[in-house]
């Protein structure tokens, strides 16, 4: 009998660890910056991102750039296929996927019109809804899913465009027709993925500082009367909300050789959006973007002078980085994320970053047919920084901890690259990471940036270390110094008159 209880206990238990994790538990993707280059070719000239040159005979001086492509280059079509093929093997059935933007490459040549834009951008969304069919997928526009890149305009035509995205580039199949309308207005829209969770999917390129066709509009694509109309409507309903977007509001982290870094945003428009995610602070319990290649997190005061918003920005797939123009970026390895939320009440649990070690996969003799192969876990959020979960709370102390603890800092500067670290963060460059992660106005980065208190502190062990060494040093000489004048001073006197007295 005792065994038949126990038995049944057994099985309470397990449907009930079953059911927390079946039910309280979600989880989605984060894919960002594909950037493909159809022309990406491993014997192409590595100077000229990879692409084969007829001119020259030799195009790479014999070198592989490698299958999966290479760190001065765009992603090959290979790459995507891998990675999202990896994306289904790790976790094949997340609750929804988010796709925030850049999907064309950064190259000049390939933007010849429109519809090369879309046709481009459909093989992603082609290669997405085959691999996940059934699983809803938010897109978003990027910087490099224009034509020309950058810029979206604010007119008659732009509805057009919109269009193009929709029929073109197979958004029809992820936006629900009730929000097309929506989109063919601005190219925003937002979905009910789930029973009080809304995803708002924002256009951030008519707000973006280089596209100058929106810049003297107040609110291009009346974007903003939207937003604030479907925050309204969703506290109203006591929705959570995420907002995807694929610039990030506030300031790059870009300034690796000093001087101060520049805002994503057209001034007003950072104004305008920045109110009203501070006005609906307490319903967004997410914000995600890409852009920015790199893996990061932002804190937002809003001027208030307390934490009370955040965004987790992912790196990017492409491992592309330049030098050029003062346009400083670093290198990556390929990167997709895996986030964790609460089914109860849509709050951010947690992320494994998985990647890709580029010059690990390159140099595989054999071809891996199994894309798990390639795609390992770099860290999850809450096992390395310590902190329960993803919320504010939990990331202001991350920060905290990253300004007075140098080794977390030198750990964090590896991850924000994916593990490729590439050069050392000095004390412009810490500056530059931590203003850009906890200011969002004017006001708090200009005050940030000119504090010197932000610079990360050496850890007690790396001063006590300092200051050993110097004593040992100290001692050694006086020590030296002691036994030179002991044994030699008779000696030494008498050599230097000899050679004196010459
Ligand atoms: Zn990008
Ligand atoms: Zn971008």
């Amino acid at each position: 009998m005792w065994k038949l209880k126990l038995c049944v206990i057994l099985i309470v238990l397990f449907s009930v660890s079953k059911r927390i994790n079946c039910e309280d538990h979600g989880y989605f993707w984060h894919i960002t910056d594909t950037h493909v280059d159809q022309n990406y070719s491993r014997t192409g000239n590595v100077k000229d991102m990879c692409h084969e040159d007829a001119n020259l005979a030799e195009n790479n001086h014999g070198s592989d750039n490698g299958l999966y492509g290479n760190f001065l280059c765009d992603a090959p079509q290979y790459l995507v296929n891998v990675t999202i093929a990896a994306m289904k093997e790790i976790h094949s059935n997340p609750d929804f996927i988010i796709w925030t933007g850049d999907n064309l490459p950064h190259t000049d040549d390939f933007y010849s019109d429109w519809d090369v834009i879309f046709e481009a951008i459909r093989n992603t969304t082609e290669l997405l809804t085959t691999t996940f069919p059934n699983i809803p997928i938010i897109p978003c526009i990027g910087n490099h899913d224009t034509f020309p890149p950058n810029i979206l305009p604010n007119d008659n035509t732009s509805s057009n465009i919109y269009k193009g995205y929709l029929d073109k580039a197979g958004w029809k199949d992820l936006v629900n027709e009730s929000e097309w309308s929506n989109f063919l207005t601005g190219g925003y829209f937002s979905q009910l993925v789930k029973p009080g969770l809304r995803i708002i999917s924002v256009n951030t390129i008519l707000w973006y500082i280089p596209n100058n066709l929106t810049s003297d509009v107040p609110d291009p694509g009346n974007q903003f009367q939207w937003l604030e109309a479907v925050l309204k409507n969703s506290s109203q309903s006591l929705e959570k909300v995420y907002i995807i977007g694929h610039v990030p509001p506030g300031y790059y982290n870009r300034a690796y050789k000093g001087g101060e870094t520049s805002p994503t945003m057209h001034h007003q428009h950072a104004e305008s959006f920045t109110k009203i995610l501070l006005k609906y602070s307490p319903i967004i319990t997410g914000q995600f973007y890409g852009h920015v290649h790199l893996d990061m997190f932002q804190i937002f005061q809003y001027d208030t002078g307390t934490f009370k918003g955040s965004s987790i920005l992912a790196p990017s797939v492409t491992p592309w980085h330049t030098n050029n123009n003062n346009n400083i970026t670093l290198p990556v390895n390929p990167s997709v994320r895996l986030i964790h939320f609460s089914h109860i009440d849509s709050k951010l649990l947690d992320y494994d970053q998985y990647y890709l070690n580029l010059t690990k996969a390159n140099s595989m003799k054999k071809v891996s047919e199994d894309p798990k192969n390639l795609y390992e876990l770099l860290y999850t959020f809450t096992n390395f920084y310590g902190v329960p979960d993803l919320s504010t709370e939990s990331l202001v102390k991350v920060y905290e901890e990253l300004k007075q603890n140098e080794t977390a800092f030198d750990l964090f500067f590896t991850f924000l690259t994916v593990g490729k670290k590439s050069v050392d963060c000095d004390n412009d460059c810490q500056v530059a990471q931590l203003c850009s992660m906890s200011c969002i106005t004017d006001s708090e980065y200009n005050m940030c940036f000119r504090s010197s208190s932000y610079v990360v502190k050496p850890k007690l062990n790396s001063v006590v270390l300092y200051f050993c060494v110097a004593l040992m040093i100290t001692v050694t000489i006086m020590v030296a110094f002691y036994m030179y004048k002991k044994i030699f001073s008779s000696s030494s006197r008498n050599e230097y008159t000899r050679f004196s007295s010459i």
